[in-house]
């Protein structure tokens, strides 16, 4: 099923994903899809990495595993920096002929320890290839905070709608903590002509440790408020993780009531957190 069709239904609930580390048995992934199951997700899109898959199950596989085995839609992610038009038209002959109609079509960030190949420089060239190769839903990433290389805001909203010009049907952004910086960036695309569905990313704080690393990965700001919580909880893991879960529920309230066209949840595959979540917006 094509994922585009669901936004015209209903405010979309949806998970990501990513493949097992190589130190992680196999096994645990499909664990952990099996108890994401249960929340009735309306797709899970599954990550990818730019610097190419790892031993273990594939994005691919995943994908025909989340679709063909738990009957949920399946978007997969693929980032274009490293590859040239020949691994890519190698990838689309695989999802076709896994049944994989949904591609988040990205870049991938810049390694400065690998050349990137030149056939694709930005998502929106790895969009318009997708479009002209088969009738994939593609979907694109999207910066309420600009994304970190641009000069601005609005310099990154004009390449946004390069995407959806080049056949991007729906964005899903990437994470941020303020709910004003989303609502503030869905006015200026709309005001830049770019109408279609966005969901908003929410990853929740778990721990100091990996909300410092995600921040200084994609540069998000940490609000005042969540600043306190965690300088208050600094020493205190339990109560730490307990108000980030209680931050991230309350940001999807109020993102669902002031008519978010969906929320993605960054799951980082721990099922535990999805479900408190899940079932705290859903009770
Ligand atoms: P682009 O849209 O190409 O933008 C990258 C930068 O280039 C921006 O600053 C943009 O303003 C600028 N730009 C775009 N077009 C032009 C142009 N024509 N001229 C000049 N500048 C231009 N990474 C992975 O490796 N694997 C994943 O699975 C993955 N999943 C993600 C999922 C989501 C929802 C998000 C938000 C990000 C994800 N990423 C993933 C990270 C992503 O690859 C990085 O953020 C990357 O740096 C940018 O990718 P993009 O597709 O947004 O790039």
């Amino acid at each position: 099923m094509k994922v585009q069709s669901l936004f015209q239904k209903k405010q979309i609930f949806s998970f990501e994903v990513f493949p097992p580390k190589p130190d992680v048995p196999i096994g645990r992934i499909y664990e952990t899809l099996n108890a994401l199951k249960d929340l009735h997700p309306d797709f899970i899109s599954v990550t990818y990495g730019a610097g190419g898959s790892v031993p273990g199950a594939s994005t691919a596989e995943i994908c025909a595993h989340i679709q063909d085995q738990l009957g949920i839609p399946a978007i997969a992610h693929l980032p274009c920096i490293n590859e040239t038009k020949a691994s890519v038209l190698e990838k689309l002959d695989t999802f076709q002929k896994l049944g994989i109609e949904n591609i988040l079509a990205l870049r991938g960030d810049r390694n400065p320890n690998v050349e990137p190949k030149h056939d694709f420089s930005y998502a929106s060239d790895l969009i318009g290839f997708i479009a002209e190769h088969g009738s994939f839903d593609i979907a694109a990433a999207c910066y309420p905070e600009g994304h970190p290389e641009a000069s601005d805001l609005d310099t990154d909203i004009v390449h946004l709608k390069e995407k959806v010009d080049a056949g991007a049907s729906h964005l899903i952004s990437q994470l941020f903590y303020a709910n004003k910086d989303f609502y503030v960036f869905r006015e200026k695309i709309a005001a830049a002509g770019i109408h279609v569905p966005v969901e908003a990313g929410i990853m929740p704080v778990t721990s100091k440790k990996s909300i410092e690393r995600m921040v200084s990965l994609c540069g998000a700001s940490i609000p005042k408020r969540l600043a306190k919580l965690m300088a208050r909880y600094a020493d205190d893991p339990a109560a730490l993780k307990a108000a980030g879960l209680e931050y991230a529920i309350e940001q999807i309230l109020e993102l669902r009531e002031n008519g978010a066209d969906g929320i993605h949840l960054y799951t980082m595959n721990n099922p535990d957190v999805a479900r408190y979540i899940t079932e705290a917006v859903f009770e």
